[in-house]
């Protein structure tokens, strides 16, 4: 059977590129990066190599950029830094992030170690400026402000532009988990009003297990894991060695073709959203699909029914990968909290069907993907 992978908001392909260059270290360049003779030394170069190339692709300094397990460490790390070493008290965070950030968010909740305020999103889910305003406005404690830079759900993108203005407004410290964004949009950190951000290779044809943390140089945190001085003593522990020299490939090729892939997966989007909309006039598309979006992902309810109460596991059956709640609680059946904070009391009536795209996608795949859908429904 041949298989269709629309899931690439999940995870994606790792490039043969990418491979190519983590092979020696997965093999005869072997040293101990800590260690100081010739092996260890080029190992050691290896990592420094690929965390220059990230920090000049992201507009930072190579000592802004650690290297983690992933976006959730990245985000764990984040979060519980602003509060544990720059005092902020408050936290204010949207209902639609990952649960990396949601269940760090509630846990500070629930110790008591700080206040939360969920800021309250507009009707197609983009976070409400004037709401995080007032909530800043209001605060009388240093808060943290968590939003992601878009949604791995439902794709929306938030202004953060915009976003990182009201927080300069209110000198409040910032994270955002860009996660589905690095390697994906132009970053500039040294030209944007940015402390915290978590990146996750594994989202653009890089390895799994490996992610950036990029902390502001100006402010001084705690290392999340104690132990040796890798990472300029930020991470404890012997690196991931070809993670990180596959993250940075990675992100390079990202880099170099981001116009081009953009625009090419741009295209496949529209595509399906015109043929969603063209052959089941019955759909929701959740967010703001046609605005404010990523161009990799498509999120559209169908109407409840007996048919499209199955329609994930009819797509399985066909070949096609896709995801019905999010990404990393694959497997979930209930109907997701993202679509929930969109559509509330009405959510249950939703058959949410998340399509997300990469460079290997195709317009052909799409129309067996629509016939398929036609047979199931
Ligand atoms: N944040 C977002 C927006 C994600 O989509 C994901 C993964 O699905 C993560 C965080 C977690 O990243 P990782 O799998 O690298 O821990």
């Amino acid at each position: 059977m041949n298989r269709i992978y629309f899931d690439n908001a999940a995870t994606t392909a790792l490039d043969s590129e990418v491979l190519a260059e983590m092979m020696p270290y997965l093999s005869e360049k072997f040293g101990n990066p800590s260690s100081i003779y010739s092996y260890g030394r080029e190992t050691k170069q290896a990592i420094e190599n690929a965390r220059k190339k990230v920090a000049k692709i992201l507009n930072a300094e190579p000592g802004e950029i650690t290297f983690t397990s992933g976006g959730t460490e990245s985000t764990n790390t984040a979060i519980n830094a602003a509060i544990n070493d720059l005092a902020c008290k408050h936290v204010i965070s949207s209902p639609i992030e990952h649960p990396a950030t949601l269940r760090n968010v509630e846990f500070l909740a629930a110790s008591g170690k700080a206040r939360v305020s969920w800021v309250k999103l507009t009707a197609n889910g983009h976070i409400d400026l004037a709401d995080l305003e007032q909530l800043l406005a209001q605060a009388t404690e240093k808060t943290l402000v968590t939003l992601m830079h878009a949604n791995n759900e439902i794709g929306n993108l938030l202004d953060l532009k915009a976003a990182s203005e009201i927080c300069i407004k209110y000198q409040a410290v910032f994270h955002s988990d860009m996660v589905q964004t690095v390697a994906h949009y132009p970053i500039d950190l040294k030209n944007t009003y940015i402390h915290f951000i978590s990146g996750s290779g594994h989202k653009f044809h890089g390895p799994k297990g490996v992610g950036i943390l990029y902390v502001k140089n100006d402010k001084q945190i705690q290392p999340l894991v104690r132990g040796g001085s890798q990472e300029r003593n930020m991470r404890g522990g012997t690196e991931n060695l070809y993670g990180i020299v596959g993250f940075g490939k990675a992100l390079e090729l990202a880099d170099g073709r981001m116009k081009a892939d953009s625009e090419y997966i741009q295209g496949i989007k529209t595509y399906m959203t015109g043929q969603l909309k063209a052959h089941f006039p019955g759909i929701c598309l959740n967010g703001d699909t046609e605005g404010r979006s990523l161009y990799t992902v498509i999120n559209a309810s169908f109407p409840k029914s007996e048919k499209t109460d199955m329609l994930l596991f009819n797509l399985d059956m066909a070949g096609v990968c896709v995801s019905g709640g999010s990404a990393c609680s694959s497997g979930a059946t209930s109907v997701s909290h993202v679509i929930k904070a969109l559509h509330q009391e009405d959510a249950n009536n939703h058959v949410p069907i998340r399509f997300s795209f990469s460079r290997h996608s195709t317009m052909q795949e799409v129309d067996e993907v629509i016939d398929i859908l036609k047979k199931s429904i």
